[in-house]
Parts: C-alpha cells; sequence; structure tokens
C-alpha cells in the first residue's frame, strides 16, 4: 500500500495547498469573511473569521469583509459598525477591501436580464403557497409552472416592470429555469428576485425588488474575484445552484464553495434569532451582556482576543458537527489570562479582622508579586495596617476536616505579610460572625516564620482603611444546561437562562484606582476579573471573567486527552 502523505492540514488547507500547486485561479488565494448585519457577531462566527482571515494570511492572499445585505427588513448600519468592530478587536484587518452586496444590486440586476436573454430565467405569477405546491417534496418531482414557457421578450419586459414598480408585493418573482423534477430541491427553479417594498438601510427606495441570498452570494464571491467561498454544512446541498449561477453567467475561474461544520458550545444558542430575541426581550442586558456568546459580549466579559484565536485554532475545522464544551473556551480564557492579567488581591464578601497587637497608627507597605508567570511584570506596594478584610469564605468557626484557612486559634499566613492566629470571634444579635480579634507575628514578616513553623493555609487581605468598594458581578454561563435548546414540547428554553449574583460591598486593593474598563485581573484565589464600562472612579465594577478551577483539565484528563 502507497504510504499517505499527511500534511497536518485541515482538508479546507489542503484543497486550498493544491489548488495553489496546480496553479488554479493563476494560484491566488483571497476568501471573505460574509456576515449578514442583522445582528451581532457572536462565537460561532469568529471560527469562520479566523479560518477566512487566517488562511488569506498564511497563503499570501487576501481576505474582504462582505457585509452580505440583501435582506432589507432586518439590516441596519448599527450592525454593520458592531460587526467592523468586532473583527477589528478579534485581530484582522481587510485594508481597503470592505465590500457590501447591496453595492451590486445593479450587477445583480444585469447578471439577471442575462439570465432572461439566454432563456435561462422567468418570471412566474404563481404566489407563495402555489410555489410550494409546483415544487413538490423531496420524494416526488414537482411540476413546472403554467409561466415557465413565457417568451425572452415577455419575460424582460415583465422583470423590468417588477422593477419599476408595476406589481404588488409578491405578485410575480423571477426564477431560474434549472430542472422541476431535480432530485436535488434547491435547483427546482429557485427564486431569483422579489419583489419587497421596503427601504434599504443603503440603498433607501431605490429597489423594491431584491435578489435571494443563493442568487447573490456566488456573483458577489466572483464579482470580488473570490477564490474559495468557505461556508457552513448547511449550504452544501446548495453548491450546484452556486456552481450553476457561475456557469449560466460565464465567469471565468469561478471560485469553488467548501462547507464546513459550524460550531456549537454547551450552555449557550449561537443562532441569531435566539440571540435577537434574548436581546429584544430584555431577558439580558443587551448584545453586549457578558453571558453572552457575542463577541462583543465576550469581550465585556473579559476574554481576551488571543485566547478566542486560540480556541479556534484548537478546535479546528472538519466535516462533521459537533458540540464544543464551553470549558475548552474557558480554558484557552484561563491560559492567556495567567500569561498575561496582573494579580491583586481583592476581597469579594469581606469580613472584617482586627489585629489587637498591631499598633493603630502604622502602616507598612508591602511587596506583591504582580504576575508569577512574567517576572518582568514587577512587583508593587501594598498596604498593611491593623484592621483588614478577609474572604468571609475564609473563616469557619467549626471548620470541617480539610479546611485549612482562618478558624478560632488557628493560625494562617496573610499573603506577602504575616501569620495571624484568631483569638476570638465578635457576633451580632442574630449570631452572625461580623469580626474577628486576631494577633500577629511581627517576626514572620513576608510570609515566613524564623523558626520554621509552618501553617497549612494562606489567605488574601485588603488594609480597611486603604481599600476601594467595588462591585463584583458572578457571571455563569448563559445557560445552566448544557443543551439549553434540547427543551421538551411546551416549555420555553428561555425557562434555562441563568441569573447572576451581584456582590455590592466587595473591597479591592488600592492599586486598583483608576483601573480602566477592559482590563483584566486575576483576584488571587478568586479568579479572573473584568473592569466593566459601568464603572465609576468612586465604584469600579467587575465582572467574573472565568474561575481559576480548571474544569477543562479535568474534562479532558477523564477523556484521556491531553
Ligand atoms: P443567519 O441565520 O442570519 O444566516 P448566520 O449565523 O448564518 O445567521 P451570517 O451573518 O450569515 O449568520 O454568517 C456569516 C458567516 O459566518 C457565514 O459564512 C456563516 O457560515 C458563518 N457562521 C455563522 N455561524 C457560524 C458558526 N456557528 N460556526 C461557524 N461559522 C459560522
Ligand atoms: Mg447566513
Amino acid at each position: 500500500m502507497p504510504e499517505i502523505e499527511t500534511t497536518g492540514l485541515d482538508f479546507i488547507r489542503e484543497i486550498v495547498t493544491a489548488d495553489k500547486a496546480a496553479g488554479r485561479r493563476a494560484g491566488r488565494v483571497h476568501t471573505r469573511f460574509p456576515p449578514e448585519p442583522n445582528g451581532y457577531l457572536h462565537i460561532g462566527h469568529a471560527k469562520s473569521i479566523c479560518l477566512n482571515f487566517g488562511i488569506a494570511h498564511e497563503y499570501g492572499g487576501l481576505c474582504n469583509l462582505r457585509m452580505d445585505d440583501t435582506n432589507p427588513e432586518t439590516e441596519d448600519v448599527e450592525f454593520v459598525r458592531a460587526i467592523e468592530q468586532d473583527v477589528r478587536w478579534l485581530g484582522f484587518d481587510w485594508e481597503d477591501r470592505s465590500c457590501y452586496a447591496s453595492d451590486y444590486f445593479e450587477r445583480l440586476y444585469e447578471c439577471a436580464v442575462t439570465l432572461v436573454r439566454k432563456g435561462l430565467a422567468y418570471v412566474d405569477d404563481l404566489q407563495g403557497d402555489e410555489v410550494s405546491r409546483y415544487r413538490g417534496r423531496w420524494d416526488e418531482p414537482g411540476r413546472d409552472s403554467p409561466y415557465r414557457d413565457r417568451s425572452v421578450e415577455e419575460n424582460l419586459d415583465l422583470f423590468a416592470r417588477m422593477r419599476a414598480g408595476e406589481f404588488e408585493d409578491g405578485a410575480r418573482t423571477l426564477r431560474a429555469k434549472i430542472d422541476m423534477a431535480a432530485p436535488n430541491m434547491n435547483m427546482r427553479d429557485p427564486t431569483i428576485y422579489r419583489i419587497r417594498r421596503s427601504p434599504h438601510y443603503r440603498q433607501g427606495d431605490d429597489w423594491i425588488i431584491y435578489p435571494t441570498y443563493d442568487f447573490t452570494h456566488p456573483l458577489s464571491d466572483a464579482f470580488e474575484r473570490i477564490t474559495h467561498s468557505l461556508c457552513t454544512l448547511e449550504f452544501e446541498d446548495h453548491r450546484p445552484l452556486y456552481d450553476w449561477y457561475l456557469q449560466a453567467l460565464d465567469f471565468e475561474d469561478p471560485p469553488r464553495q467548501i462547507e464546513f461544520a459550524r460550531l456549537n458550545l454547551t450552555h449557550t444558542v449561537l443562532s441569531k434569532r435566539k440571540l435577537l430575541e434574548l436581546v429584544e426581550g430584555k431577558h439580558v442586558d443587551g448584545w453586549d451582556d457578558p453571558r453572552m456568546p457575542t463577541l462583543a459580549g465576550m469581550r465585556r466579559r473579559g476574554y481576551p482576543p488571543a485566547a478566542i484565536r486560540d480556541f479556534c485554532g484548537r478546535i479546528g475545522v472538519a466535516k462533521a458537527n459537533s458540540v464544543v464544551q464551553m470549558a475548552q473556551l474557558e480554558d484557552a480564557v484561563r491560559q492567556e489570562l495567567n500569561r498575561t492579567a496582573p494579580r491583586v488581591m481583592a476581597v469579594t464578601l469581606p469580613l472584617k479582622v482586627v489585629i489587637e497587637n498591631y499598633p493603630e497608627d502604622r502602616v507598612e507597605e508591602l511587596d506583591a508579586i504582580n504576575n508569577p508567570e512574567d517576572p518582568s511584570a514587577g512587583t508593587r506596594k501594598v498596604p498593611f495596617s491593623r484592621e483588614l478584610y478577609i474572604e468571609n469564605a475564609d473563616f469557619q468557626e467549626n471548620p470541617p476536616r480539610k479546611f485549612f484557612r482562618l478558624a478560632p486559634g488557628r493560625e494562617v499566613r496573610l499573603r506577602y505579610a504575616y501569620f495571624l492566629t484568631c483569638r476570638d470571634v465578635v457576633k451580632d444579635g442574630a449570631g452572625n460572625v461580623v469580626e474577628l480579634r486576631c494577633t500577629y507575628d511581627p517576626e514572620t514578616r513576608g510570609g515566613y516564620a524564623p523558626d520554621g513553623r509552618k501553617v497549612r493555609g494562606t489567605i488574601h487581605w485588603v488594609s480597611a482603611r486603604h481599600a476601594l468598594p467595588a462591585r463584583v458581578r458572578l457571571y455563569e454561563h448563559l445557560f445552566s444546561v448544557e443543551h439549553p435548546e434540547d427543551v421538551p414540547e411546551g416549555t420555553d428554553y428561555k425557562d434555562g437562562l441563568q441569573k447572576f449574583e451581584t456582590l455590592e460591598r466587595s473591597r479591592v486593593e488600592p492599586s486598583l484606582a483608576g483601573a480602566v474598563p477592559g482590563a483584566v485581573y486575576q483576584f488571587e484565589r478568586r479568579g479572573y476579573f473584568c473592569v466593566d464600562p459601568d464603572s465609576r472612579s468612586a465604584l469600579p465594577v467587575f465582572n467574573r471573567t472565568v474561575g481559576l478551577r480548571d474544569t477543562w483539565a479535568k474534562i479532558a484528563k477523564k477523556q484521556g486527552k491531553q
């Protein structure tokens, strides 16, 4: 048996490599990312963006950003601007190749006229429901429309009058004349133009007939001299039609459509329709709600673009649909932030500590390491004083086994500071612990005892007098269940939406004064947190980006990967 050459390339890159080697389309590589401006981009789009811009870059080619904007009802310039911002944020540059399918309306119209002239398209008077009845079913051939054999002259005249506005919306369509008995339903005389009196966000009232996606897409690709048109699997059955239009219109060196599996992720939804529903129904705080799978949401949550690119590279491209664990995306985020995010101390649910043997008026500036993964990040000073806050969860009056943090009579290490022993507990009238009376060992500055004495726990803290108040939002996944769309008949997938907790009384170390929105920090022992644009200088707001717990490593271990 001959040796199979494994190049390590995915199937799309294998095709592009082979095309380039064979000199097809003059050896050029030109891709495009074609979003419809009817919503914000999500992580699924990121996969397509990384693929299209990535391939162009790797093969010395170009990638266009094209608004696939032929559907006047749902599109808007707000979405165009958001899409541009998100693609740029992800780290890609389309230079001057900002394209709009709607800019091709005149050329598309001319192409349609050419098809009519060639006897390859006709004006049909059948109405919507009649059209579907004539189309037949997958297991039953369709029937020719009674208007199918109109003369070229009559078709030209009627099509021109469709454009001129002589007929009601939906009264007539222009259809390709292919084969009403074709086993592929897409080839049963598909619609090319519809009458729709709806203003277009860029073309205004210039047009009342609009071309269909299936007609517009191959021609836009051809106009832009795209070489490889990458799309998701559901368009596989449309490829014969894609090729048919390009051939019927005699395009030389036509682009090649290649389909790949779309990205699905657990614990979220990636359908634009559902995302729009969540936004419009105010079930979330807009397109950039930090729980949303949109790029705007992920930005606000603190996901670094490098982590998203890395994730898209790791999941690769394949021909088979699958669902990727959200934990895998979070793992990529965690890895990137572990390298880059400065460490700080923040107490999310504070419990007051008074160090009885520490002088009232003393303040020490202690050295803290900014990022142990990155020595070049240096150190900073953190103030220490008699009254501190520690994390409420770091104290238990009756500690269970293996709880190594603070408890009555127990000694722990305060990170970067001293050993601390809890001497007494102060309670309110309801019996809640509201304050701990403690002592420290002045000999243990820096966190080590000269006598070699060990402690089992190290906890973080902030100086009560110096800390800044902050609000912390503890985001979870958008949905608690893995597959939110798999709900029993009669129930609403939106019932599975997760709320999140907001902590109003958090305290963060004073070095965070003036932290800018978008900056991400590791709150030591708590996870990664991003400064939200809602922040005010007196009250910064932090969004939990991702916890420290490495769920993915556990899953991967279980699955025998990594
Ligand atoms: P619509 O239902 O509105 O068509 P869409 O998700 O296809 O939604 P588009 O704006 O048309 O949205 O998508 C732009 C590009 O992104 C297309 O090439 C599409 O194939 C790709 N894309 C969309 N969703 C995903 C996904 N989940 N995974 C990979 N690629 C995707
Ligand atoms: Mg689409």
